[in-house]
């Protein structure tokens, strides 16, 4: 065995963010790192993949354009026979929860999904990951002897950039028919905002009160500049679409800065923001966990500041 493989993702002919986090992730993982791109017609594909760091590009010709599940379950598992790499890392992606559990079940895997950080020590995986409703954190042993695969949760890794001078490796693939094939992709309704590409989020909490406060603060978003997101309570009383949803069960986001009114700091809410640029907190409780993450902050009530704010924008 050796080297780490890394599982691309891509979508409409462009790399998935993930994919270059997966590579700078892979930076600490056992060399050569390998990146495998899997479609159709995957050459398109290989040169954005030829990172800074990446020793080989494989180009696994396999399914359609678009991702598939059961093609990429095969082609995985073709991947892991012909190239015995020590780790897999994927992203801790919807497209890669339905497929590499499965994987590493067949072929009697180590495996962890979620993973927010790792080592090696005396040549064994070790994963960090939270349990519990991430109350805990807790360090998995992963089985020497056989490919660890995991699943790195996407915005921990920086971005991996510039160009290496990979190698470049072909294979392709007979895979099953797909049980469930790609039609097309549909356009989100307009209130699910994509709130993980936003750079600047005002995100809000149940200390806004009452569900006439939102348009006011949709609207102070909006003048700053900003993208609108929301603490829990806020889609339970269904105030707002769960795609604002910051947190564990929500989204994990990754702006320049996160501005929360009205947020306590549940370590539920945490999971989904503390890796945020610069963190600001406005609550009236000077005890608020939040206060433990954020840069800066103010004990203050968050409609006198949402007032000043409104008369400098
Ligand atoms: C399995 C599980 C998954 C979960 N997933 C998520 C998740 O993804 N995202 C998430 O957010 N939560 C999640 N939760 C819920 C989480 O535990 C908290 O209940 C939730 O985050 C609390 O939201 P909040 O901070 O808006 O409300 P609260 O905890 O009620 O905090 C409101 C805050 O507003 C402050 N405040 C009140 N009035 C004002 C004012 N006028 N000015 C300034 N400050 C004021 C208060 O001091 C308080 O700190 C999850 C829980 C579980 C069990």
């Amino acid at each position: 065995m050796s080297g780490t493989l890394v599982v691309a993702e891509h979508v409409e002919g462009r790399l998935r963010d993930v994919t270059r986090e997966l590579v700078t992730a892979a930076q600490d993982l056992p060399r050569p790192v390998a990146v495998a791109v899997i479609a159709g017609n995957p050459a398109s594909l290989a040169d954005s993949i030829d990172l800074e760091g990446v020793d080989d590009v494989v180009a696994v010709t396999a399914g359609g354009d678009e991702f598939e599940n059961d093609v990429y379950q095969d082609a995985v598992e073709a991947l892991i026979a012909a190239r015995q790499p020590d780790v897999v890392v994927l992203g801790f992606t919807v497209n890669s929860m339905g497929f590499a559990p499965a994987v590493a079940a067949k072929l009697g895997l180590g495996f962890a999904s979620d993973v927010f950080g790792f080592s090696i020590e005396s040549g064994q995986v070790v994963a960090r990951r939270s349990f519990y409703g991430a109350k805990v954190h807790a360090e998995v042993e992963l089985p020497s002897g056989v490919p660890a695969v995991l699943l790195l949760r996407p915005t921990v890794w920086a971005q991996a950039e510039g160009s290496g001078g990979a190698s470049r490796t072909e294979l392709a693939v007979e895979t099953r028919t797909p049980r469930a094939r790609h039609v097309r992709f549909v356009e989100a309704p307009v209130a699910d905002v994509d709130i993980t590409a936003a750079d600047f989020l005002l995100s809000i909490g149940r200390g806004i009160g009452d569900k006439e406060n939102i348009e006011r603060f949709q609207r102070l978003a909006e003048k700053m500049g900003a993208t609108l997101s929301v603490s829990r309570p806020i889609v339970d009383s269904g105030w707002m679409p769960s795609a604002r949803q910051v947190g564990q069960s929500g989204k994990t986001v990754k702006p320049k800065v996160y501005l929360a009114f009205g947020i306590s700091g549940a370590v539920q809410h945490l999971a989904g923001m503390k890796a945020s640029g610069t963190i600001i907190a406005v609550n009236t409780d000077p005890e608020a966990a939040i206060f433990g993450v954020a840069h800066y902050g103010g004990v203050v009530d968050l409609f006198d500041v949402a007032d000043e704010l409104e008369k400098l924008y």
